[in-house]
């Protein structure tokens, strides 16, 4: 079975890898570098809870993608022995008291662990993790299991036939490639860029605990001290440039929420375009062999190992793959 995929993000490189595990011969081509796209900006904040405060497909997919991400991690780890940050450090939420008691309600009702505090809300199983270490362990797992990967080779048309199938997962980027299927059109569902700005800072490891969140603002530190406050949501097509007032303003509520960080400069301010759309893309064209695998806008950290398990649809609807290692993901 031979696969392509268009993206060789977090998206891209997981499904890649699922597939590959499988048995599929996969090439996955990027426009740029592996990793290049927003997987690399991202926070790595592992928080559906802090994310969604009302029922929607969003959370469900992202309870399900929290409780998949410890033995993601450590399969990827095992594969690879390349170290992956991921620590269950728990995020402080602060809201009032009125929004967190419905929060909490209707979170609590759906199974996830929630605690009412004075400042807000408490979510003791919530996590980060590293994506640019997923992305290495991702890389590395690939290449040890022959996928192609191509980088600097943007994909602008692809006709699904030529292959068994077809997976775009190109972000923020996947409408614009023109994919057919006989020949024919394939309409791609619509994805926009929402850029996000952050900021990083070198500070002693361990002075952070728990994540801490308000609204859009939100602080977590890395194993290593490094440590991330975000963000914004800027609807600015694909322009990437860091803007230097807006870092200050990130800086300035960072600092509301986490006093420490007032007397210290960022060692870093950076961008990234998350792929926007209403509900994110994990599934096949109905009456192709192309599959959708775009639009995780902020949680496409989170839902990775959850989108990655759409290989086994793809192998699935292959008739002389179907039935063909089977797996539990
Ligand atoms: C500031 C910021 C903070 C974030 N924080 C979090 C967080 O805390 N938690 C969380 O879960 N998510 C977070 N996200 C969201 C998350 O980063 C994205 O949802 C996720 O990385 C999307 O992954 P992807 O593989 O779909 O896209 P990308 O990583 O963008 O990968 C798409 C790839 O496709 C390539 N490409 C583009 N055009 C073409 C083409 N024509 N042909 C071939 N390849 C092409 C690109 O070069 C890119 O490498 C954040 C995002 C940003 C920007």
């Amino acid at each position: 079975m031979r696969v392509f995929i268009a993206g060789a993000g977090l998206i891209g490189s997981a499904i890649a890898w699922r597939l590959a595990q499988r048995g599929a011969r996969v090439t996955v081509a990027d426009a740029g570098r592996f990793g290049s796209g927003a997987s690399s900006a991202g926070a790595g904040m592992l928080s559906p809870g802090g994310e969604f405060d009302k029922p929607s497909v969003w959370f469900d997919l992202g309870l399900e993608a929290m409780r998949m991400y410890p033995s993601f991690v450590e399969e990827l780890r095992a594969e690879t022995g390349i170290p992956i940050d991921f620590a269950r450090c728990g995020c402080l939420h602060f809201a009032d008291p009125e929004q967190a008691r419905a929060r909490a309600e209707f979170q609590c009702a759906r199974g996830l662990g929630v605690e009412l505090r004075p400042e807000g809300l408490f979510y003791p199983e919530d996590a980060f993790v590293d994506p640019a270490d997923l992305l290495r362990a991702l890389r590395r797992a690939c290449e040890s299991r022959n996928v192609a990967l191509v980088e600097n080779q943007p994909v602008n048309r692809i006709e699904s036939t030529d292959h068994d199938a077809a997976v775009i997962a190109a972000g923020a980027w996947s409408s614009q490639i023109a994919v057919t299927h006989r020949g024919a059109p394939v309409a791609m569902p619509p994805v926009k860029p929402i850029k996000g700005h952050l900021i990083g800072f070198d500070l002693e490891p361990g002075l952070l605990g728990a994540m801490l969140r308000r609204g859009h603002t939100y602080i977590l530190q890395r194993s290593n001290g490094f440590t991330v406050a975000g963000s914004t949501e800027e609807d600015a097509g694909f322009n990437t440039e860091v803007n230097a007032e807006t870092c200050k303003e990130i800086h300035r509520r960072a600092a509301d929420l986490f006093p420490p960080l007032a007397a210290v400069e960022p060692a870093k301010c950076w961008t990234g375009l998350r792929p926007y759309a209403p509900e994110p893309h994990i599934r096949r064209v109905e009456g192709t062999n192309v599959w959708l695998a775009y639009g995780h806008f902020r949680n496409g950290i989170l839902l990775t190992p959850l989108t990655a398990r759409i290989s086994s649809e793809i192998c699935g609807a292959i008739p002389r793959f179907a039935g063909l290692k089977p797996r539990a993901d």
